[in-house]
């Protein structure tokens, strides 16, 4: 027979990894996406690299990140094209086919 704090435990313990993984990225998702006109969970971005100065177009998860350091909205990550590392503002960069607004 299992204790019923243990129980209780692990349900608690369920709910706060589903929240933390799949609730939390999504909110943010929605939230990004009714601000830049994206849609999806995974987010695409066009990127500039502040150091050779190509434009590249980088998906990612908020609130996840396997291949960058996580700065608030911004990620500190190598740039794909000439691999230097630099400071990206994925948050607030449009989606790859939105146009920019003049
Ligand atoms: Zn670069």
């Amino acid at each position: 027979m299992i204790p019923l704090a243990v129980v209780v435990a692990v349900v608690v313990g369920v709910i706060v990894v589903v929240v933390a993984v799949v609730v939390l990225p999504y909110l943010l998702s929605s939230s990004r996406n009714r601000r830049v006109g994206g849609r999806g969970f995974v987010q695409e971005s066009r990127l500039t690299c502040s150091k050779c100065h190509r434009p590249f177009d980088y998906r990612w998860i908020p609130g996840a990140a396997l291949t960058a350091v996580r700065l608030g909205k911004s990620r500190y990550m190598a740039c794909p094209l000439c691999h230097k590392w630099s400071t990206f503002d994925v948050w607030d960069s449009p989606p790859p086919r939105t146009e920019p607004p003049n």
